[in-house]
């Protein structure tokens, strides 16, 4: 930030801004106004993004272990496949069995897979204070400034931190209890800290240190909402709200110190509420780029979660929010194995280029425009190659042995395919033509 402040391009923005097709001038003045953000750390060699204003909507991955699911290699291939399958950015949630797991996945993690890395640092403090004090919520502050530091030093490339979860809002919470209380997992151990020992917040008590260790590790933070509705009731409620007019003066905070940020958003919205949602962010924030759980638009599809987050994450990307954290089908159930990581990335993937193309036009659909090109020519390898998900719709196309290799039409209208007859027949036109 502190760079493209004083005028100057560096080799990441040129790279950002060729891939967006933007001006890098552009760029330059986007991540100057805080509205751009390029989450990288100087620690770390990857290939940069860029994620705000003008930029195409981005998409991130959640994985990592949990006590009761820990196999490095398992949360690492479903990394691998999160990218594949078109994920932007990783975030690594891991939380067990052993302090000693968690860092082990993520170094691994950092070593294999060149896309932005963020954590969720007090999991890895919350573990330790178990592992060594006993209890979940027996940490300090040295025990959470001492593990963001260990990641950043490491190469972590964004840190989710709930600087915004202050005691002034969870004492609000004891009076008037919500649907769901508090969900977000970050949230809830500083607000079991705050209720434990009568304290604020440390991450909003030292945020000046707090944004020292940014600055020296050039790593961009993103405002957690540890006060993110766990239900549509508890949407846009009076502690989502304080939270947000709390985490807009951190923003500027951030940026008076020219450290990058972004600002976590909901949750569980009803579809009325989320274009609001995203405006009123906006517009507090002055305009930092915006990265939405989701939105979930109803609380009653476990197994479909997936789609549920997609929907709210099209009117989320078309209000104005940057990106889209997934939501995979076992949201709410279970920890989300391959298949079901895949089937989340894919689902957001959807959501963000739908709103690309709306928003972005050919910088979008020039894919739309490849695999319409193979449609009309019954090009089924083409279209496979075309297809977001190419293994789904080989097995569906052949699947039966309805068709062969050497058929032009599919099993669902066979003969009758309405574009291979108005082919045959512009073409037989088209011959005589040439006779
Ligand atoms: S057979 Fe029917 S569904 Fe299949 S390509 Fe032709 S028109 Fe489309």
């Amino acid at each position: 930030m502190k760079i493209a402040r004083d005028g100057k391009i560096t080799k990441e923005m040129e790279l950002v801004a060729k891939k967006e097709q933007v001006d890098v001038e552009f760029l330059r003045k986007g991540i100057a106004k805080g509205r751009i953000i390029v989450p990288k750390s100087n620690n770390r060699d990857i290939e940069p993004i860029g994620i705000g204003e003008g930029l195409l909507v981005k998409v991130n991955a959640n994985l990592g272990s949990s006590k009761r699911v820990c196999d490095i290699n398992e949360e690492l291939e479903k990394a691998k496949i999160a990218v594949k399958y078109g994920a932007d950015t990783i975030m690594d949630l891991s939380t067990g069995i052993t302090e000693d797991d968690v860092k082990n996945i993520r170094k691994q993690i950092l070593k294999e897979v060149k896309v932005p890395l963020g954590t969720v640092p007090i999991y890895q403090s919350a573990l330790r204070a178990l592992e060594k004090k006993g209890a979940i919520i027996n940490f300090d502050e040295d025990d959470l400034f001492n593990v963001v530091e260990e990641q950043a030093k490491e190469g972590v490339d964004f840190f989710t931190i709930h600087v915004g979860v202050t005691k002034e809002i969870v004492n609000y919470l004891k009076d008037h209890p919500r649907t769901m209380g508090v969900v977000s997992r970050g949230g809830t151990f500083l607000a079991a800290w705050i209720l434990e020992n009568d304290l604020e917040n440390p991450f909003n008590s030292n945020y000046d240190y707090l944004l020292e260790m940014a600055k020296e590790h050039d790593f961009t933070l993103s405002l957690g909402d540890g006060m993110r509705p766990g239900s549509i009731f508890d949407s846009t409620d009076y502690a989502q709200i304080q939270e947000l007019v709390e985490i807009s003066k951190l923003v500027k905070r951030a940026w008076s110190q020219n450290v990058q940020v972004m600002v976590e958003g909901p949750g569980h919205i009803p579809a009325n509420e989320i274009e609001r949602n995203i405006k009123i962010m906006k517009s507090l924030c002055n305009n930092a780029p915006f990265y939405v759980l989701g939105p979930l638009v109803t609380d009653i599809a476990p197994g479909y979660d997936h789609i549920v987050s997609a929907i709210g994450g099209v009117m989320a990307g078309m209000a104005g929010a940057d990106y889209l954290c997934y939501v995979t089908p076992s949201e709410h159930l279970a920890l989300p194995n391959k298949e079901e990581v895949k089937r989340g990335v894919i689902a957001s993937k959807i959501a963000a280029h739908a709103v690309n193309i709306a928003k972005y036009g050919k910088r979008a659909s020039d894919w739309d425009y490849k695999m319409d090109i193979a449609r009309k020519n019954l090009d089924w390898e083409g279209m496979i190659k075309q297809s977001i998900d190419p293994e789904l719709s080989r097995e569906i196309h052949f699947r039966n042995g309805n068709v062969d290799d050497d058929d032009d039409v599919c099993s669902m209208c066979g003969e009758f395919c309405a574009i291979k007859i108005l082919k045959d027949a512009l073409d037989k036109k088209a011959s005589k033509k040439i006779l």
